[in-house]
């Protein structure tokens, strides 16, 4: 897999941050494995992918078996490898881990899944057709995982995505650091070959209607994500800068990416880390974290909190900002007011509160917000039951309209969002059309 066949090589302001395991290493790690029956890491990944079998055999030199053993549970290996918070899942649930260190199971993915990516080899063949026609909006990781899955049982498959380039957050949203462009297009290169029409720059709700998709096909799925990063409301806000745009300017355009010298990042979950460790990395003196509750209610990871802790970011919690102060056009700061916490809120955590005369000033000559995603509107918009403003499915992924499913983020009312749950989905929903079109066959 190479960054320079995509064009986009050289354009990331942050490049991989592990290298990948050397022959030698990947031998080596992998007889480490117990091979243990019933494997614990494998019911921990939420794809299933079988993880002993695919360990075993890169210790026996077979990497394309071992690839095809993480493709035929996840099509998009090679991301997950590199973005699934391993700690909290597969590695996790590693028996080595209690006493040694747990077999690095996400790095031995990436290097089966870099062999046949970096040598060109197509796993599966495309099947028989068999007449039946789905549509797809949306191409992240839930829309290309079950436009994939389809296309391998012979559907024919059309996928819409708005934006120029397929691949959702993880050709935008994820850190180069952690995931460069040029694998996330790759694979979506991949669900291209198995047979998927991609049309980029086609919005469903504005450049075609949900029911002009209807009327063509026998199936919709609907993987579209979650929406921008909200609004602060206070003063001078048209100043601060979207987290979401901050990262995909370090990604895609990484060479004219504008980063201050005293940095302020609004959050404390996953998104406003990553931001943090552009603005430290790329060359901020300093980046300081506002976070309106303390330590213990971050939704960060707890490996990701301590890994921005050494990038030396400073965190500033129980501090919320009410304007941001400006001279001639340029930030000069963010006024802030303390917090206290009380009795718990709707999320389950304790309700920050203001202290009263508490206002005071911290210097910044850039603001980022990294504060969360709103909820798809499209979903409302087209009349679909929702939870929580997620689109509501049943245990077959079907939403409220005949023929309609949906899966990934636009569903996740409930758990933390992530890549590999929104591969799961599209598989899953993929089963459940192929089982409603043509049986179990
Ligand atoms: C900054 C950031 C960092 C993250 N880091 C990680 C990580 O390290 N590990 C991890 O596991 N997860 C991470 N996540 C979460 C992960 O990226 C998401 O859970 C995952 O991308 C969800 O996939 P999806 O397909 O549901 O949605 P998305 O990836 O958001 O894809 C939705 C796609 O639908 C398109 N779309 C939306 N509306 C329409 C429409 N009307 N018509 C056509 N197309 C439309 C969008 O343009 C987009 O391409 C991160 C998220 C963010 C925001
Ligand atoms: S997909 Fe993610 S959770 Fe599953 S085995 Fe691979 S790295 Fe682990």
């Amino acid at each position: 897999m190479n960054e320079k066949a995509t064009g986009l090589a050289g354009q990331e302001a942050l490049p991989e941050a592990f290298p990948p395991l050397t022959r030698h290493e990947a031998l080596v790690e992998s007889t480490r494995c117990l091979m243990c029956y019933d494997a614990p890491c494998t019911h921990a990944c939420p794809t299933h992918i079988d993880i002993p079998k695919f360990i075993k055999k890169i210790s026996t030199g077979n990497l394309k078996g071992s690839a095809r053993t993480i493709l035929e549970s996840n099509l998009l290996g090679a991301t997950c490898a590199r973005v699934c918070p391993v700690q909290e899942l597969c590695e996790g649930a590693c028996v080595l881990g209690a006493e040694h260190k747990p077999i690095a199971i996400g790095r031995l993915q990436r290097y089966a899944m870099d062999y046949v990516y970096g040598k060109g080899l197509d796993i599966f063949l495309t099947a028989k057709t068999t007449g039946k026609k789905i549509g797809v909006v949306g191409a992240g990781p839930a829309g290309l995982s079950c436009a994939g899955e389809l296309a391998k049982k012979g559907h024919d498959v059309t996928l819409f995505e708005k934006r120029d380039l397929a691949g959702g957050l993880s050709t935008f949203g994820i850190i180069g650091l952690r995931e460069p462009v040029g694998i996330s297009l790759a694979e979506v290169e991949m669900i291209r070959r198995l047979g998927v029409r991609i049309e980029t720059q086609r919005e469903i709700g504005k450049d075609l209607a949900l029911a002009e998709l209807q009327a063509k096909f026998d199936a919709i799925f609907l993987s579209l994500g979650l929406g921008a990063t909200p609004n602060l409301g206070i003063p001078g806000e048209e100043q601060v800068i979207d987290g979401l745009e901050y990262i995909e300017q370090s990604k895609l355009n990484g060479h004219n990416l504008k980063i201050g010298r005293n940095v302020v990042v609004i959050g404390a979950g996953n998104t406003a880390i990553d931001c943090a460790t552009i603005a430290k990395r790329c060359g901020a003196e300093d980046v300081t974290m506002l976070y309106r509750r303390t330590a213990g209610e971050m939704t960060a990871y707890p490996h990701e909190y301590d890994f921005i802790k050494k990038e030396g970011v400073r965190f500033e919690f129980l501090a919320q900002p009410v304007r941001i102060l400006t001279e001639k056009g340029s930030v000069e700061a963010v006024e802030c007011v303390r917090m206290s916490l009380g009795p718990k809120d709707a999320s389950g955590r304790p309700a920050p509160r203001p202290v009263e005369g508490s206002h005071f000033v911290i210097a910044a000559d850039q603001v980022v917000k990294a504060i969360g995603q709103e909820k798809a509107s499209l979903a409302a918009r087209l009349n679909l039951k929702t939870l929580k403003g997620y689109i509501d499915v049943n245990e077959d992924f079907q939403t409220s309209l005949p023929g309609v499913y949906a899966g990934g983020d636009c569903i996740r009312a409930r758990g933390a969002a992530s890549t590999v749950m929104a591969v799961q989905d599209g598989k899953l929903a993929a089963r459940a059309i192929h089982e409603r079109l043509v049986g179990n066959g």
